[in-house]
C-alpha cells in the first residue's frame, strides 16, 4: 500500500537530536507528528504495510538513542483534557497522550484537584507517565491512575486498560514488561480528589513547607523550586533524569550490604524489602560531579548522567558500564538504567 493511499506521508532522514532530552545525534528513515488519533492509526497502518518497526516518542526525557533508527518514529502531539465525570469527592479527568505532563499538574493545581501536585516539573508527555508509573517526593501516577486507552499496534485495535491491568509496580508497569512496545497509549484517565491528599514527608518538602499553611499552589510551587535547585535543565545540559533506578533489596542483602557500608542511606519499601539510594551510592564511591570523556554525573544530583558534549549513546553507554561495574565491585550492587535504552 502506498503511502498516498492512506492519506499519510512521513518526512524521510529527520535528525532525532531535538527530539530526545539526552540530545544524542541521531537520525530517524521515517518521521512523522501525529495531533490526532485518526493520524496516529493512519500512520501505525502504513508502518504495518511497509513492515517498519515503530519508535514512539513523546518528550524524549526517558530515552537513550544508541543508533540510528531504520523505521517510523512517531511524535505524540494530540491535545485535550476534559472533565469525563465528576463525583461529590473526585473529578475523572481524561488527558491526551500527547498534553504536557507538567502543564496537566498546572491545570489541576489551578481548579483545586488534587493528588498530582508533587509531580509538578517531571518533563514529558502524559502517555508516557504510566509507562514508568513516574514517581517523585512519596506520589506515583499508580495513586491517581483510573484507567487508559492505548492502540494494539499489531491489530490497530484500540483497547482499555484498567490500574490492576496496567500492573504498576516502583517506576515500572506491564508497558516496560511483557507488553513492551506492543502498544501505544492515546489517552490517560485521572482520578484526583476534590479534597487535599497531601504527602509531604519527604525531607526537602518537609523543611519548607512545614510553617505555612499548606495550599495545593505552594506544594506545586515548592516541588519545582527544589526540583529547579538541584537538576539540570535539559535545554542547558542535557540530561535524562536519574539514570539509575533505586534498586529494591531483599531485607537480607541489604543488613548484609550494611556491614560493610554501615552508614548505607536506604528506606524500607513494603514489608521485607529495602529501596538503597541509588545517588548516595555514586556519590560515596566519588562519581558525583565526575567527568570521563566529556560525560559526567551532576555534581548537584549524582544520579543524573549529563551529555554536555552531545555526544553518542554509545559513548554514554560506555561511561555507564563503568560507573556501573565500580558500584558493583564496590558494594556488590548492580545498578539498572531507568530510561530506555533503543539499540
Ligand atoms: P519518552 O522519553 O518520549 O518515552 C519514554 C518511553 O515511553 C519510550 O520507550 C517511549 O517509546 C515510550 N512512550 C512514550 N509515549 C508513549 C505512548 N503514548 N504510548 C506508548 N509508549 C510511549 N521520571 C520520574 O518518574 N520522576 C521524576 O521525578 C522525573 N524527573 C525527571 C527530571 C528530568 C530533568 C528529566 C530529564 C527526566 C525526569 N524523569 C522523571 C524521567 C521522564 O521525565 C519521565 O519518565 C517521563 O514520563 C517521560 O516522558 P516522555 O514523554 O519524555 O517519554
Ligand atoms: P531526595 O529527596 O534527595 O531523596 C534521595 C532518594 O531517597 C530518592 O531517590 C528517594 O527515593 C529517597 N527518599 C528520600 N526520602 C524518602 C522517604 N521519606 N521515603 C522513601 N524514600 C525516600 O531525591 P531527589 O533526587 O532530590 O529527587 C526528589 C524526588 O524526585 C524523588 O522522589 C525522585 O525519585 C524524583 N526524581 C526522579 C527523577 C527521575 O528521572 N526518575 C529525576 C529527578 C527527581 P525515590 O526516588 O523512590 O523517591
Amino acid at each position: 500500500m502506498s503511502s498516498s493511499a492512506l492519506g499519510f506521508s512521513p518526512q524521510e532522514n529527520i535528525s532525532l537530536q531535538s527530539y530526545n532530552t539526552l540530545s544524542v545525534p541521531v537520525s530517524t528513515h521515517w518521521f512523522c507528528c501525529v495531533d490526532n488519533d485518526q493520524e496516529l492509526l493512519h500512520a501505525i497502518a502504513w508502518a504495518r504495510e511497509t513492515a517498519c518497526d515503530i519508535l514512539v516518542l513523546g518528550g524524549g526525557s526517558n530515552i537513550v538513542l544508541a543508533n540510528d533508527f531504520s523505521g517510523l518514529a512517531i511524535k505524540l502531539d494530540t491535545r485535550g483534557i476534559n472533565i469525563e465525570q465528576e463525583t461529590e469527592t473526585d473529578v475523572y479527568l481524561s488527558v491526551a497522550a500527547g498534553e504536557n505532563w507538567h502543564n496537566t499538574v498546572m491545570h489541576c493545581v489551578s481548579k483545586q484537584w488534587y493528588g498530582i501536585e508533587n509531580l509538578a516539573l517531571i518533563p514529558g508527555s502524559v502517555g508516557a507517565a504510566p509507562i514508568q508509573n513516574i514517581g517523585a517526593y512519596g506520589v506515583e501516577l499508580t495513586q491517581c491512575f483510573s484507567y487508559l486507552d492505548a492502540v494494539n499496534i499489531a491489530t490497530g485495535k484500540t483497547q482499555r486498560f484498567d490500574h490492576a491491568s496496567c500492573e504498576f509496580a516502583y517506576r515500572d508497569s506491564v508497558f516496560k514488561g511483557t507488553l513492551k512496545d506492543q502498544y501505544i497509549i492515546t489517552r490517560v484517565v485521572l482520578r484526583l480528589s476534590k479534597q487535599p491528599v497531601w504527602n509531604i514527608s519527604y525531607p526537602a518538602l518537609a523543611e519548607r513547607l512545614s510553617s505555612e499553611a499548606l495550599t495545593i499552589q505552594n506544594v506545586a510551587d515548592t516541588v519545582c523550586a527544589i526540583r529547579r535547585s538541584k537538576l539540570p535543565d535539559p535545554k542547558d545540559i542535557p540530561n535524562a533524569g536519574s539514570f539509575f533506578k533505586n534498586p529494591i533489596v531483599t531485607s537480607e542483602q541489604f543488613q548484609s550490604i550494611q556491614q560493610s557500608t554501615p552508614n548505607l542511606v536506604a528506606y524500607p519499601h513494603g514489608d521485607q524489602h529495602y529501596k538503597l539510594a541509588a545517588g548516595w551510592l555514586i556519590d560515596q564511591a566519588g562519581w558525583k560531579g565526575k567527568v570521563v570523556d566529556g560525560i559526567a554525573m551532576h555534581g548537584d544530583q549524582a544520579l543524573v548522567l549529563t551529555n554536555p558534549s552531545r555526544l553518542s549513546g554509545h559513548q554514554l553507554l560506555d561511561f555507564v558500564a563503568l560507573l556501573q561495574a565500580d558500584i558493583l565491585h564496590k558494594y556488590g550492587v548492580q545498578l539498572e538504567v531507568e530510561p530506555r535504552i533503543f539499540m
